[in-house]
């Protein structure tokens, strides 16, 4: 199976990861796990997840810390996991801009469909972007299309279109 996104889990409880790996990567999904709000900003910034699942109750940081500093840099998808059900927790992990919150314990096919759900989101909101990532040209067999020069190729011939006749066949491609 092909891979659908990469998920950066950052939870403390060894159980609760390896449950969640096993249930992510069951539909698809390949998983980092880090145990620390350090360790999950250095494998933030290197490893360029697709989706964050956060814990907010982390050893050597409060997972809101980490929301603020990811969104300082990054609109990636961020879906916040807690065992605190108060209000009050979940509007302030939303405000400091997390997409998603999902209170322990959860269904684990709930989380999943969570997390494709915000794949599919962010994907929509960043057109021309392959799960986040910039990306200016597609390729389908024979047919290459860049979205920086405007220029289609058929089998290695340029083909002129008007940028509507463009734009319509980048929604499409
Ligand atoms: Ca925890």
């Amino acid at each position: 199976m092909a891979v659908r996104g990469k998920v950066l889990i950052v939870e403390d409880d060894r159980a609760i990861c390896s449950f969640m790996r096993r249930v992510l990567e069951a539909n698809g999904y390949e998983s980092i796990i880090v145990g620390t709000g350090r360790e999950a900003l250095s494998m933030l910034t290197s490893h360029c997840p697709d989706v964050v699942i956060l814990d907010l109750g982390l050893p050597d940081m409060d997972g809101i810390a980490i929301i603020e500093k990811v969104r300082g840099w990054s609109g990636m998808p961020i879906i916040v996991i807690s065992a605190r059900n108060e209000d009050k927790d979940k509007i302030e992990a939303l405000d400091a801009g997390a997409d998603d919150y999902v209170t322990k314990p959860f269904n684990p096919l709930e989380l999943t469909a969570r997390v494709k759900s915000q794949l599919r989101r962010f994907t929509q909101l960043n057109p021309g972007s392959d799960k986040g990532k910039p990306e200016t040209e597609i390729q389908i067999r024979g047919l290459v299309i860049n979205k920086e020069n405007h220029k289609v190729v058929v089998y290695g011939e340029e083909v002129k279109l008007t940028p509507i006749e463009f734009d319509i066949l980048y929604l499409l491609a």
